[in-house]
């Protein structure tokens, strides 16, 4: 059995390496993204593994099926960038990882909400330079302020799970309201009571055709003044343009961003010696209350870990001729 594996950094390799001491399959590594351009790389190997921004299209599914490409291997949970349709056409079964590790990327949105909420990305700035000045930071407590969910399955369950500690009123849009967010005391509301009544609103939904841009103009406007947003979950869940215009009329007080519409050229990368030519993800990085991550929500080693050993299972799993739950069907 070999895996050429895609956008491979050095976390990727080492977790992967690790797990593949049980399973001794030969792995090839890639450090490029998966394109039309990069398919042809997979020559010999009869798994394919990608992340986020791989682009497995129609094109590069079927190029993997001319190469003798049975399985397509996510080591993530969202399959947006997947060509399903043509993936079955081709008779190439996809995989993926469903839940690794849904506290690592909950814990990162708080994190991101308190960073915003208590400035504390610019009071690192500020005493680096020995200024300790404090005009500027004001925060508000999380204790009894209202968080929006939206999407309420494991990260959104996990996310909740840590504001509820904070003492916050927890509102909730799911079109499947989740018996666990309900234990936790979430009240299931439509979308536009979430946006009126919410202080800080965090997605947790996957990207669909259906919701692309669910925040834009309109939904901002629907918002509290000063509302703070952060988005863990996929970019195009968010009108990155449209926020430019909230920000400016400081409708949106805080926006974090661990993803981004248009991450593909952008993220994962060292792009300090580049000039940016992105000039939506310039404008919003200069304001003081956006902070950016690069997708880096689900970094944590316990999480690399789970992916890794869920990936080779499901590979392993496909090998053998077994019933894989991880697979994805249309
Ligand atoms: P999940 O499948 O457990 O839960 C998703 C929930 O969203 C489900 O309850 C579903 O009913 C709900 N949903 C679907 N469409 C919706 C809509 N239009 N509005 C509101 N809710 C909707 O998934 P999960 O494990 O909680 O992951 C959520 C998302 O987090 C993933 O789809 C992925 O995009 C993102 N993610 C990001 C990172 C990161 O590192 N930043 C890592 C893992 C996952």
């Amino acid at each position: 059995m070999k895996m050429a594996v895609y956008s491979t950094k050095s976390y990727d390799r080492k977790y992967l390496e690790l797990v593949n001491q049980q399973y001794g399959y030969e792995l090839e590594f890639f450090d490029f993204l998966l394109s039309p351009h990069t398919a042809k790389n997979a020559i010999g190997a009869d798994a394919v593994c990608i992340f986020v921004n791989d682009e497995a299209c129609s094109e590069v599914l079927q190029e993997f099926k001319a190469l003798g490409v049975k399985t397509l291997a996510l080591r993530c949970a969202g399959f947006n960038n997947v060509d399903l349709k043509a993936a079955k056409d081709l008779g190439i079964s996809v995989v993926r990882v469903p839940a690794y590790s849904p506290e690592s990327v909950a814990e990162h949105t708080v994190g991101m909400m308190l960073c915003l909420n208590r400035h504390i990305h610019r009071a690192y700035q500020r005493t680096r330079e020995a200024n300790f000045s404090l005009e500027g930071l004001i925060g508000f407590n999380m204790h009894q302020r209202t968080a929006g969910v939206i999407g309420t399955g494991k990260i959104g369950v996990a996310t909740m799970r840590i504001l509820k500690g904070f003492g916050m009123r927890i509102l909730a849009y799911d079109p499947y309201p989740s018996p666990l967010a309900l234990e936790l005391g979430a009240e299931y509301v439509d979308l536009d009571t979430l946006y009126a009544e919410s202080d800080v609103i965090t997605l947790h939904c996957p990207l669909t055709p259906e919701n692309h841009h669910l925040l834009n103009a309109t939904s901002f406007d629907k918002m509290k003044d000063g509302v703070m947003i952060v988005n863990t979950s996929r970019g195009a869940l968010l009108d990155a343009s449209a926020a430019i215009d909230a920000l400016k009329k400081q409708k949106i007080g805080a926006l974090g961003m661990d993803v981004y519409e248009n991450e593909r050229d952008l993220f994962f990368e060292d792009n300090s010696n580049e000039v940016i030519l992105d000039d939506v993800f310039r404008r919003l990085s200069s304001c003081h209350n956006v902070l950016f991550t690069g997708h880096q929500a689900f970094l944590t080693s316990d999480a690399l870990i789970s992916i890794s050993e869920t990936t080779l299972q499901n590979v392993s799993q496909l090998d053998k001729g077994e019933v894989c739950a991880n697979l994805i069907t249309v």
